[in-house]
């Protein structure tokens, strides 16, 4: 492992634009040297500044051994030698065609297109006059060789700017040191052009101390591909295709990767993993998986049944946490849940050459009449596939549509993205002149914070709500409820809304559904808008008991797909009773599952909000967090960070 440094090297590109008058012999010169004679190699002779550097060939990237296919390649660091190098070795940069006249580039332009067609025309009129009065043709005037050699120079010109760029950079790689014309931009009167990307240089910085590597003995067949790969002749991204075994592509892989950057990967298990299970669906170029321990919450009693929730954490208290939270639920009587809404979206964003045309689509779309025919040619990419609705925002002449669908018991992405597409092309029969610039124009949205998903929700909508006994509030979760809901006031609700939060009205909701996503295959990036979730807190029963819910508008899960059918992750969604495709109905086991998501960030918020509201956070925290090998008791006393 290498850190790269990328600094701004050349950020812009100049015109050095001196204030010199030129003589027309001096054009003529110049004209001749970078034109005429392209392939000569007086570049060195060159006295004129550059006019223009936009023509120029691009500069290849700051050299370093690390080729693009994928193999493993050590950077050359660019040293300070190779600096003083190329500044010794600057050449003055080759003329070019643009470069004729002291003049910006469109002006200079202007006066060869002008200069061509005038003098044509000229030369077609005395050549009609010499028909027409018997005049020898080879009979010229000064003025007429005046005007071919002007016809002459100027078609040169425009056929050099305008014709055969190649010929250009054939010529500038003549030269051999072009490429280095960036370097040899002067300093003084410079005028900004244009600005491209910033070439990055590479330049690589050691680490620390690597652990010495231990070297796998390896068949000697496997080693001659592993240097292959260090050699950069194997890609090695291409190393399942090759040897179509998909758990030695990986051990070669890992023992290149540890070779090249000369650190220990030993810790990171290879052993004891179907690396064929995640080929093409989960994981490319893999050199082992990580461990995150799975830890048991509950039961939590959740709609009349009882789930054991997986959790894969590193965080102590959290499984702990949450696990006091299904304790005090389930004394209680359990929590009761409700779907709100089901349905996920993708939204692309499509340009038209006016505002009006982009509202005449939206208005399109939004036609209730319409709709039937959108849902027909949307369902098509999928029996899961069901159009809800489509919503169309305007920014100018763009429009940004978002299609909601229900999935099954997907997850959804790829279905919704594929309907999306089937609509797109049926809508260029009406609306020829749509610009698809983008399948996703993150109105969707996925994995950002957006107001969107927060008010429309986007997956499974779920409320999830629970009465918890005053007597339990204090037992169990050793607080009362006169504080549970002055802090959900102060803390969630008016906290939250202080910081400027964007459905983070909980006290730590992501900290369950990260950990559940883990566990169950879902997609972790997705906790971004899943974790949105407002907990409300209310004394019922004359103040005795507490009410406590969660809303969640966007926890998006699914029980088949993506890395569901990984077996971990398949498994501890078969705990849950949620394995695969519902046998009911298509969706309900993506839906009980969105469902348990809630029930267990209900657990945790009663728990965490309990800890905090009895003073017990820091106190937890510095017993289960350092190393304490005994949590008997973290069930009653523990919470988590928030
Ligand atoms: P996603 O759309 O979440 O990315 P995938 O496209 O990877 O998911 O997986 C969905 C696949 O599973 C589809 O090919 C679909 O036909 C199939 N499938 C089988 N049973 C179901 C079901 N009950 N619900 C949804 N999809 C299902």
């Amino acid at each position: 492992m290498k850190k790269k440094q990328a600094g701004p090297q050349q950020t812009c590109e100049f015109v050095s634009y001196k204030t010199l008058l030129i003589s027309p012999s001096h054009l003529s010169r110049h004209l001749t040297t970078s034109l005429l004679s392209p392939l000569s190699p007086p570049w060195r002779d060159y006295s004129f500044p550059p006019m223009d550097l936009r023509r120029r060939p691009p500069k290849p990237p700051v050299t370093n051994n690390n080729n693009s296919n994928g193999s493993f390649r050590s950077y050359q660091p660019r040293t300070s030698d190779d600096d003083h190098r190329r500044r010794a070795t600057t050449i003055a940069p080759p003329p070019k065609a643009s470069d004729a006249l002291p003049l910006p580039l469109y002006l200079t332009n202007a006066v060869f297109f002008t200069l061509f067609f005038s003098v044509a025309y000229y030369l077609l009129h005395r050549w009609r006059d010499k028909i027409r009065y018997n005049t020898p043709l080879h009979v010229v005037t000064i003025t007429e060789l005046g005007a071919i050699i002007a016809l002459i120079a100027s078609f040169i010109y425009l056929l050099g700017f305008f014709g055969i760029d190649f010929v250009q950079s054939f010529i500038s790689r003549a030269s051999g040191d072009a490429w280095d014309l960036a370097d040899t931009i002067d300093d003084d009167d410079h005028r900004l052009v244009t600005c491209s990307p910033p070439t990055p240089i590479v330049s690589v910085a050691k680490l620390p101390n690597p652990e010495p590597i231990v070297t796998e003995s390896l068949p000697e067949e496997d080693e001659e591909i592993v240097k292959s790969v260090i050699d950069g002749v194997i890609p090695s991204y291409s190393l399942e295709s090759r040897l179509g075994d998909c758990k030695r592509a990986a051990s070669i892989r890992r023992e290149a990767l540890q070779r090249v950057t000369g650190r220990s990967i030993e810790g990171l298990p290879l052993d004891g993993f179907d690396y064929e299970s995640i080929l093409g669906q989960c994981c490319e170029m893999p050199v082992g998986y990580i461990q995150i321990p799975v830890g048991i919450a509950g039961p939590l009693l959740l709609d009349g049944y009882e789930y054991s929730v997986p959790m894969a954490t590193t965080e102590g208290c959290l499984v702990a946490s949450t696990n006091r939270g299904c304790k005090a639920m389930f004394i209680s009587g359990g929590a009761t849940s409700t779907v709100l809404k089901d349905g996920m979206t993708r939204a692309p964003v499509v340009r038209f050459a006016s505002a009006r045309r982009a509202s005449e689509l939206k208005f399109f779309l939004e036609n209730p009449e319409n709709f039937d025919t959108l849902a027909v040619v949307f369902n098509r990419s999928s029996r899961f596939a069901r159009l809800q609705s489509v919503k169309c925002t305007i920014a100018g002449k763009n429009a940004y549509v978002r299609f909601c669908c229900s999935t099954g018991d997907a997850m959804g992405m790829n279905m919704v993205s594929k309907g999306v597409q089937n609509v797109l092309e049926y809508l260029t029969d009406d609306f020829p002149d749509m610009d698809v610039i983008g399948i996703s124009g993150n109105f969707c949205s996925d994995k950002k914070p957006a107001a969107v998903n927060w008010i429309e929700g986007r997956g499974k909508s779920v409320v999830c709500e629970a009465v918890i006994r005053g007597e339990i509030v204090n037992k169990v979760l050793k607080t009362s409820v006169a504080a549970l809901v002055e802090l959900n006031m102060l803390k969630n609700l008016a906290g939250s809304a202080v910081a400027g939060s964007l459905g983070g009205f909980n006290a730590h909701a992501s900290n369950i559904v990260s950990a559940v996503f883990i566990a169950t295959g879902q997609d972790p990036a997705q906790n971004v808008e899943s974790s949105q979730c407002i907990t409300m807190m209310e004394a019922i029963n004359d103040g005795k008991d507490i009410h406590i819910s969660v809303t969640m508008p966007s926890i998006e899960v699914g029980t088949v797909g993506g890395g569901t059918q990984l077996a971990s992750q398949s498994a501890c969604l078969n705990l849950l009773g949620v394995k695969g495709a519902s046998t009911e109905s298509p969706g309900m086991n993506a839906r009980r599952l969105a469902t348990i998501v809630a029930g267990a960030v209900l657990a945790g918020e009663l728990s965490l909000m309990s800890a905090i509201a009895a003073g017990q956070l820091v106190r937890s925290h510095m017993k289960y967090n350092r190393s304490s090998r005994d949590i008997s008791g973290a069930t009653t006393t523990t919470t988590t960070t928030t």
